[in-house]
């Protein structure tokens, strides 16, 4: 065995040993909520494809419209010749939806962040960022040469502290959170956060991944409250709630502007395939018809919820803490063998001691297997979470 994979073997054991070895398996997801795996057919809640618009027809016919006038990949960055018309129209149609001057479509949420970071803040500057923001703002920050400051979750108070304490020693401030926490559901008090940022002047950039589409009529998680939040830089994904794929910066047109030069994620990574493109600006249309269609999600949580006896969702994510890794993986098991695929989301994706099952609801999701499954998770999981 060389080196090379002796290293890698014996990493994959040690992993093993504490059932945290990951898996890629092959789900079929023919329509919706219903995926095949293994030869089996199961109700998926597991997906962030909140409001089914990834196999909406209108959003297919989008997409197989595109695909027949501009082609399957974009063929370069959009900086080169990738930027295919339909960029202009997901863009304005973004920035509309989050009241925003402008809009800045990356390849993924992901390069959003890790673009979007290091373009705005660098050495000599400070980012105060939340403990369980998500993995890619933590990587844009690490990214960005910064100096990295992390405040307990949601404690306006202690991003303050260190605000206060740092603030004056950089030239540049951001205060980075997620609007939605992808792992509990809950949200980022936005209100609170775009006063304390003003009051520092720190620049607030907000992950609306869990958020657009869902929250605050559609418009995100900056809406959801009952005053608007000021949240000068908002970034969510195209792959959840729309349904398709791809990131977005809705910010100032100046910002927006910069982006073009320096996001290096934007620059020098190939633009989205056009059927992609068609694909959300589809679904950003249905969403816009449609506020109420926002609401759906998180009733069916709620629904799920109150059966069990858990606390109102905020959000379309309900997590079920179990404790242990080896616990949240037999509780999915055993839900498998009841015909609903629950994910178990466990460390480093979450602090050690609270793998959990991680479910997500959609307009799609039968009242009756709601309930079915409410009853399993609340007789054979959460009875026996110690
Ligand atoms: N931010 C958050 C909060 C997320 O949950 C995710 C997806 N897991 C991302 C960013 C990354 O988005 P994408 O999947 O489009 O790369």
């Amino acid at each position: 065995m060389t080196s090379l994979d002796a290293f890698a073997t014996a990493k994959l054991d040690a992993l093993a040993a504490q059932s945290l070895r990951r898996d890629l398996v092959h789900t079929a997801r023919a329509a919706g909520t219903v995926v095949e795996r293994g030869g089996r057919r199961y109700l998926s809640f597991s997906c962030n494809d909140y409001l089914n618009l990834s196999h909406h027809p209108a959003v297919l016919a989008a997409a197989r419209e595109a695909l027949d006038r501009y082609g399957i990949g974009s063929g370069a960055s959009r900086l080169v010749t990738g930027n295919h018309p339909l960029y202009g129209a997901l863009e304005e149609r973004l920035a509309r939806l989050k009241g925003a001057e402008a809009a800045c479509v990356f390849g993924s949420g992901y390069l959003t962040n890790t673009g979007v970071i290091p373009a705005l803040a660098g050495r000599g500057d400070l980012i105060v960022v939340d403990e369980w923001a998500h993995a890619c703002i933590m990587a844009g920050s690490r990214m960005s040469g910064a100096a990295v400051h992390v405040f307990r979750h949601n404690d306006v108070a202690h991003a303050d502290e260190l605000l206060t304490t740092h603030r004056a020693a950089h030239r540049h401030a951001l205060l980075l959170t997620d609007g939605v926490f992808s792992m509990d559901g809950d949200l980022a008090p936005l209100p609170a956060l775009g006063r304390l940022a003003r009051a520092h002047d720190a620049w607030l950039m907000a992950d609306d991944a869990h958020g657009i589409g869902v929250l605050g009529g559609g418009r995100g998680s900056s809406y959801a409250f009952d005053e608007p939040a000021d949240v000068p830089l908002q970034m969510g994904t195209l792959s959840k709630a729309i349904g398709a794929y791809g990131g977005y910066l809705c910010a100032s047109r100046p910002v927006v502007e910069l982006m073009k030069s320096r996001a290096r994620t934007l620059v020098y990574s190939t633009g989205l395939p056009p059927p992609v493109v068609a694909a959300a600006i589809a679904a950003l249309d249905l969403i816009a018809a449609d506020p109420g269609l926002a609401e759906a999600p998180i009733a069916k949580a709620r629904l799920f919820t109150r059966r069990v006896g858990l606390p109102d969702p905020q959000s379309p994510i309900v997590p079920v803490l179990v404790g242990e890794a080896e616990a949240a993986l037999a509780a999915s098991r055993m839900l498998a063998e009841e015909g609903y695929l629950v994910v178990a989301i466990r460390p480093p994706t979450v602090p050690a001691g609270t793998a959990r099952l991680r479910l997500t609801f959609t307009p799609a999701h039968p009242d009756q297997d709601v309930e079915r499954l409410a009853d399993l998770v609340r007789e054979r999981v959460v009875g026996n979470v110690s």
